[in-house]
């Protein structure tokens, strides 16, 4: 492609809401453009190197026998109220009505559409498992959306739905689609972990996600020094045993602790540790109050507090509400003496304590020497609090680090949550009515790209793995006024593009210094100039990755490039 008639806008600096890399290097080397918060446009060079993040995903679903398909962006909302999932999907799903005020979501994921599908097309065992994907953009209206491609509101992702006769099938699509997914993203660059998931309200039991491992990752996975663990921190059981401490509860007393109100300082006034305090924190866990308790040094994690109630929503008791409850503020909650309508449950790690400090519900008071069961009672001990780094591993070997990632992939064992709402059914071989067993599997394509950016770049601009760049070779005249070198270079151009070769020359008038600027921005991984050796027939190859370059002659230029893409 001539560059000289293409829409590539360059920029010098980088665009002011741009916070990571992967956004302003995306932006200033003319990949893609805001449209509006959220929303992108992919310029020509941008949309290649989708298309090749797309036919990595669409290669590796058709090696494992799933099939592509195309569902409607607009999806009635009668079928999203056969899951309940017009009320709990919430603000995030984009809502329009037609001119008969009929109400539509935009797809923001495609379950209900392709079990309503499969419900009125399949209906023999025979025809299970069946797996189908499709490659489209998704509408979410993200309470945030940022970070670029990272998370948007309109972006492109492939999912995938799997519909199985029995759990023992459901999980051979799963492994299959767990190695493809592992394939994708090895095939695309990228430095990445399958980590164990939370399934959340979904109902499902499996599932994983797949992280690119970055500091910019909004999530924290927590692995193993020495093995293969991986989960990600909201998941991770916390196996840590407690030794009872072996003091003689004294007895509980009164302290004032005036402007005091982080564990922290507390620990410090009363001249304690900080994991000789009880952290308390009032949740709203669906209708009913719950008080949870930790250790001074450990953080409650809600998840596990949702998933101990089988809840469908944890949040933060408000103000008000802790208030009139417990009387006192945020800073001064403690177990003893709470009403009957608010349950305390508390950390495994609490029950081992002896002595410890706590808020008393009044401000600025706290006590001292409490002792769980004696002082106050627990309703259930449990494992309620995240892991922290130096825990030993949940699978017993080796102890637990932290590295934060982007997800990119997510696969899921949904079971018979959609199936079972939706009546999608298939009769056994006994011609018995038995409800499908179903997965889904998502890929957040331009997410994905953008993580590649994240791993792949320099001070100078983007450094695309090999089979991801938008064109393998950059070709270049340093001053295209000269005859010899225009001539050498139109003349490379044609035998590069005859040989099949990728290729995007810069043909532009343009100064050599802003040729090379753009150049080493857009990274495309081997760039050819043609310069002052024109005329003896020899051009210069630089690898952009590496910096490494060599002169050559110009009849040795098609098959160098072809053995070092095949290297
Ligand atoms: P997140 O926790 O990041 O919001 P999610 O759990 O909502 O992700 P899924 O519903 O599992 O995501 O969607 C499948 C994949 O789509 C995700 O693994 C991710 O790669 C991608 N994805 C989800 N939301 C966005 C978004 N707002 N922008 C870009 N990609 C996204
Ligand atoms: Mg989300």
């Amino acid at each position: 492609m001539r560059q000289s008639h293409m829409l590539i806008p360059t920029l010098k600096e980088n665009p002011a809401d741009a916070e990571i890399k992967s956004h302003q290097l995306l932006v200033r080397a003319g990949y893609i453009r805001q449209v509006a918060s959220g929303i992108y446009s992919f310029l020509p060079i941008g949309r290649r190197v989708l298309s090749k993040v797309e036919n990595i995903v669409r290669e590796e679903m058709e090696k494992i026998g799933a099939h592509e398909m195309a569902m409607p962006a607009l999806e009635p909302s009668e079928l999203w109220k056969e899951t309940g999932r017009w009320t709990t999907f919430g603000s995030e799903l984009m809502r329009i009505n037609d001119r008969h005020n009929r109400e539509f979501a935009l797809g923001a994921t495609h379950e209900e559409v392709i079990t309503s599908l499969v419900r009125n097309e399949v209906k023999s065992y025979k025809q299970l498992p069946l797996t189908v994907f499709q490659i489209q953009n998704k509408f979410r209206d993200e309470a945030r959306p940022r970070f670029g491609l990272l998370r948007g509101r309109e972006f492109l992702m492939k999912d995938a739905y799997s519909f199985n006769e029995s759990y023992e099938s459901l999980d051979e699509t799963y492994e299959k689609m767990f190695e493809a997914y592992s394939n994708v993203f090895r095939r695309c660059g990228l430095n990445f972990r399958a980590v164990i998931a939370d399934s959340g309200a979904m109902g499902g039991k499996d599932t994983h996600e797949f992280m690119v491992l970055s500091e910019v990752g909004e999530d924290v996975i927590a692995y193993s020094d020495t093995s293969r663990y991986a989960a990600n921190i909201e998941m991770a059981p916390v196996v840590t045993t407690y030794e009872k401490s072996t003091e003689a509860p004294g007895t509980m007393e009164k302290v004032e602790t005036p402007g005091q109100k982080t564990m922290k300082d507390v620990a410090d006034f009363l001249g304690h540790e900080v994991h000789q305090g009880i952290k308390s924190i009032l949740f709203q866990v669906d209708d009913q109050f719950v008080l949870a308790l930790t250790r001074g040094d450990h953080e409650v994690n809600d998840v596990k507090l949702k998933n101990l109630y089988d809840a469908d929503m944890v949040e933060l008791a408000s103000e008000e509400d802790t208030k009139r409850l417990l009387g006192a503020g945020f800073g001064s909650l403690g177990p003893v003496n709470v009403p009957e309508e608010v349950e305390v449950v508390a950390d495994f790690a609490v029950e081992a304590l002896v002595n410890v400090s706590c808020g008393a519900n009044e401000e600025g008071i706290h006590f001292k020497n409490a002792t769980p069961g004696k002082d106050f009672e627990v309703t259930q001990y449990a494992d309620l609090r995240f892991i922290q780094e130096g825990d030993p591993s949940p699978d017993g070997e080796g102890t637990i680090k932290f590295a934060r990632g982007i997800e990119v992939g997510h696969v899921f064992k949904l079971g018979e949550f959609y199936s079972e709402r939706m009546n999608a059914t298939f009769l056994n071989d006994q011609g018995k009515a038995k409800t499908m067993i179903m997965g889904s599997y998502g890929i957040g394509v331009s997410r994905t790209l953008a993580a590649i950016v994240e791993q792949h770049h320099d001070d100078r601009g983007i450094t695309w793995p090999k089979n991801m760049a938008p064109y393998q070779v950059h070709l270049l005249s340093m001053n295209p006024k000269k005859e010899e070198q225009k001539e050498l270079a139109d003349q490379l151009y044609d035998s590069l593009l005859e040989a099949g070769i990728d290729v995007l020359y810069d043909d532009r008038k343009e100064r050599a210094g802003v040729k090379f600027a753009d150049s080493d921005l857009f990274g495309i991984p081997v760039r050819i100039t043609v310069g002052k050796r024109a005329s003896e027939g020899v051009v210069e190859v630089k690898e952009r990755a590496t910096g490494d370059q060599t002169e050559l002659e110009v009849k040795e230029i098609v098959d160098y490039i072809k053995n070092w893409y095949k290297a």
